[in-house]
């Protein structure tokens, strides 16, 4: 199927390694050019030469910066010539217990996982609605739908972004005009994200990283983990020319995890 994506240009957040880089890589495929960004610049550059190299006809431009600042965004924003598709995404909160929790853990959370998407959003929509074509995906969470009971930070502030997408993805000026929002939401993706856990985990219990990886992928029906290409595939769909008529969503990408009818 042709994406009908050829020659757009896509801003891709946090996107070195891992969910993003597997969304950048698809659309690229798919020929799309892309702006991407990290805060490391060696992963970064290593991304963006892998991404050339792969698709030698798409313009990549890597653009170091954190994403949750003023600063990282216009650098992106700057980078970029026009910007057909967005997708939202940045380092996820740490765990802990909410006692803990302080106003500054929760701003630098609401900062990286709802207002940096907002604030994205809102220097690029109405210009899409204008060409008459523009996709948004935020990569969200599984923990959006089903909460974790030690994500509180990214179950609140994930949960934000979902009720204001939810609003904005309606508003007649965008959706009549061909610009779709969505949200992503994965389950357990293989990333360095996870694989970090699973260690942290291992040194804190004293059992194998094999073994805790081993007792989440029997929580999964699919029986594995997803990968960053699938992810990626997906995001691509989204941002295709097909799915013009999905708007406001989130969709759960999960290998079957979550228990529920809806
Ligand atoms: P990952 O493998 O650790 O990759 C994260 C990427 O984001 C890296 O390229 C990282 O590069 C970049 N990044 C992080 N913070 C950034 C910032 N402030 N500004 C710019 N770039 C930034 O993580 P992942 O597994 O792909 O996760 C992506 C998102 O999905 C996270 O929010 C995570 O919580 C969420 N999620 C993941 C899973 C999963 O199973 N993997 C499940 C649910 C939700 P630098 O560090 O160099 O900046």
């Amino acid at each position: 199927m042709d994406l009908g994506i050829a020659g757009k240009w896509a801003l891709v957040c946090a996107a070195s390694k891992g969910l993003g880089k597997g969304c950048a890589q698809a659309l690229v495929r798919e020929g799309a050019h892309v702006v991407i960004t990290a805060r490391g610049v060696e992963a970064l550059e290593a991304t963006a030469a892998e991404l050339r190299q792969a698709h030698p006809a798409a313009v990549v431009i890597a653009v170091a910066g954190d994403i949750t600042t003023v600063e990282g965004r216009a650098a992106a924003l700057a980078a970029c010539p026009q910007v057909d598709i967005l997708v939202n995404n940045a380092g996820g909160p740490p765990p802990g217990d909410f006692r803990q929790w302080d106003r500054e853990a929760w701003i630098k959370a609401l900062d990286a996982n709802m207002l940096a998407p907002i604030e994205l959003m809102k220097a690029t929509v109405d210009a899409m609605a204008e060409r008459g074509f523009g996709r948004v995906v935020n990569i969200t969470s599984g923990a959006v739908k089903a909460p974790i009971d030690t994500l509180g930070l990214s179950n609140g502030a994930r949960s934000g972004l979902t009720g204001f997408v939810a609003g904005v993805a309606r508003q007649p000026r965008l959706a009549s005009r061909n610009v779709t929002i969505n949200n992503l939401l994965p389950g357990t993706f293989d990333t360095d994200r996870l694989t970090g856990g699973f260690r942290a985990g291992a040194a804190a219990s004293g059992q194998s990283v094999e073994e805790i990886a081993e007792r989440r992928r029997r929580t999964v029906p699919a029986g594995r983990f997803g990968t960053p290409a699938e992810f990626g595939d997906f995001c691509a769909f989204l941002c295709s020319r097909q799915a013009g008529y999905l708007t406001g969503q989130n969709l759960l990408l999960d290998g079957g995890a979550y228990p529920g009818t809806f």
